[in-house]
Formats: C-alpha cells, sequence, structure tokens
C-alpha cells in the first residue's frame, strides 16, 4: 500500500458533518429570524384600544415559528404569560380582578357546556363604551394545547368566551394546520382587531405578519428575498 494511493482517494471523501434542519441557520438576536430574511426593518409600532394576554403552552414559547410573539412586536401593550397546570401566573390573576380590564377569552363556541358564557364582538364594542379596556386573551399553542389550556384552568371558567366568527383563509405556510380555517395567533388577533374597530392596527399586524411569513419561508429555500413584497413596502412607509 501507497500513501498516495488515489482510489483510496476517491473512495474516502472528505466527512461533511451532519446538520439537521435549521440549527446552522445564524439567526437575527432581535427577530430570531435567519439573518438572511430579517424582518427587523420592517417592525412598525402602532397602538390600538384593545389588547392581548397570550397564555402561551411552555412548548410553544421557544419555537422560531410561533406567531403570537409578532403581535408583542408592534403593540407594547401586549402581555404574554406562560400557561402551568398547577400554577397560574400571579400577575394574570391580578390583571383578570383589575376592573379597568374587560377581558375575553378567545375560543371557538362549538361545545354546549359553555354556551351561556358565550358573547360576540358587539360585548367588546360595549366594553369600549363603558370606559374599559377590551382585553382578548388568546390561548396560544396548538389546538390540543389550547383546548388542554381552557379546561384545565379554573381561574378562565368565569370568563366570557369570545369565538371568532371569519370567513377569512390562513395564509401561514410555515406549519401544516388541519384545516385552512384554522388561522394562527397573529391572524385571530388581527382579525379581532378588525372585527372591534383598531382597523390601523389590524392592517399593521396583517402586514407584519406576511412579511414573517414570506421571509421566513425564503430563508428556508436559503434564498433571499431580491425586493420589497407590498407589505414590505407598505411598513417602510408607515415608519417614515
Ligand atoms: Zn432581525
Amino acid at each position: 500500500m501507497t500513501l498516495s494511493d488515489p482510489d483510496q482517494c476517491v473512495s474516502s471523501p472528505p466527512r461533511r458533518p451532519f446538520k439537521a434542519r435549521g440549527s446552522f441557520v445564524t439567526r437575527c438576536e432581535g427577530c430570531r429570524l435567519p439573518l438572511l430574511n430579517c424582518l427587523c426593518p420592517y417592525r412598525v409600532k402602532t397602538e390600538s384600544k384593545a389588547r392581548f394576554w397570550l397564555l402561551t403552552h411552555p412548548l410553544e414559547h421557544n419555537k422560531p415559528t410561533n406567531t403570537g410573539r409578532l403581535i408583542g412586536d408592534i403593540l407594547d401593550t401586549t402581555e404574554v404569560f406562560t400557561w402551568y397546570r398547577t400554577a397560574p401566573d400571579i400577575a394574570l390573576l391580578d390583571h383578570l380582578d383589575d376592573p379597568r380590564f374587560a377581558p375575553f377569552l378567545v375560543f371557538p363556541d362549538d361545545q354546549p357546556d359553555y354556551a351561556e358564557r358565550v358573547v360576540d364582538i358587539d360585548s367588546v364594542k360595549q366594553a369600549k363604551r363603558e370606559g374599559r379596556i377590551p382585553v382578548f386573551i388568546i390561548l396560544d399553542g396548538t389546538w390540543r394545547q389550547a383546548r388542554r389550556i381552557f379546561r384545565k384552568s379554573p381561574y378562565l371558567a368565569r370568563l366570557p368566551v369570545l369565538p371568532l366568527h371569519t370567513e377569512r383563509l390562513t395564509r401561514y405556510h410555515l406549519r401544516k394546520p388541519a384545516s385552512a380555517s384554522h388561522l394562527c395567533t397573529a391572524e385571530v388577533a388581527a382579525e379581532l382587531l378588525r372585527q372591534s374597530g383598531d382597523t390601523v392596527a389590524a392592517e399593521v399586524l396583517d402586514d407584519y405578519f406576511e412579511v414573517f411569513n414570506d421571509s421566513y419561508a425564503e430563508s428556508r429555500r436559503h434564498s433571499k428575498l431580491e425586493r420589497p413584497t407590498a407589505a414590505m413596502q407598505r411598513l417602510l412607509e408607515r415608519q417614515r
């Protein structure tokens, strides 16, 4: 055997380290998206009369594809609580007792056992007229996780349940929904803002979500968006 056997060289190519999907991507510290299509330039601050409190399942928190965090990016009044079955967040309990707020638990009205708690969007508008701050509580997780949070949180049991009725279909393409009518968290929030009269905030969130969606999908293809999309241009315009 010689040390420079050409056949041996051909049969032993240099080993490449195994790379799990996404693990080698350099992410932006600000938006956690791959640097290639960073979201930060499009982060626009806006205001709304209604607020959001997200009750987030612990498994959902660190997923970069989570869209609940987009709400807080554009609306500073947003608060995020982590849901633990046995230990409710004290700050959330305090908020629920605060008479300044009119909290609504956003959840489908498809089960008969809480039918008497179900209200519609007019109740949100009524709360505004009474000078209270309407708050949309969104259970942020998969549908299974959200149902679990709903069932296993006694402190939510006295809240009015607000189902979101909309013809809108999801545009989210980072995770595959069970049905096109299952909106992701940011889409639900945008629709609630629109229906309750916070039109500008709804438009900003919709555009910001769309930019997130497109930027993320593009990065998965390892390419950079060549030119700003229409939603990007609208957000940049608002920053002027
Ligand atoms: Zn960024």
